[in-house]
């Protein structure tokens, strides 16, 4: 089973980084890491960290984080510059686990209406940072 497509409803923002959310629950670093990003959501549990999803990326938008101790795998594809993505859809289709869930947050979602990509609340600068 892949990333659950209505996270929006059935989970809530729990943490962030500098960049995104992080839905849980599930959210226990480093064995349970969620979901990371809002218009293009990744579920880090689910992720075995191939990187098909930052090489087919045309701008850019998904890099390398590293997750150690976590199950699946010890580097992960995150969404750490999300506010480029354009919702092309390329990483959702070449995911081989599908992991990832875009959603054009311009076009509302799931009839909530536009939604905040970062939830200012949570401010948790040097989590998850991405791999230089
Ligand atoms: S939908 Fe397209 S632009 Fe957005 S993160 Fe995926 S590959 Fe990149
Ligand atoms: S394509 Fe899927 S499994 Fe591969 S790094 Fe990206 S999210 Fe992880």
């Amino acid at each position: 089973m892949g990333i659950d497509p209505k996270f929006y409803d059935n989970r809530k923002i729990v943490a962030g980084t500098d960049a995104y959310n992080i839905w849980g629950p599930p959210y226990a670093p480093p064995t349970k890491l969620g979901i990371h990003g809002t218009q293009v959501a990744m579920d880090m549990d689910l992720c075995i960290g191939d990187g098909a999803c930052i090489d087919c990326c045309p701008v850019d938008a998904i890099r390398w984080i590293d997750t150690p101790g976590h199950p699946t795998s010890a580097r992960k594809g995150a969404p750490v510059n999300e506010v480029a993505c354009i919702v092309c859809g390329a990483c959702e289709t070449s995911c081989p686990v599908t992991a990832i869930h875009i959603t054009d947050l311009e076009a509302g979602y799931y009839g909530h209406g536009r939604q905040p990509r970062r939830d200012p609340t949570w401010r948790a600068e040097g989590a998850f940072p991405p791999v230089q």
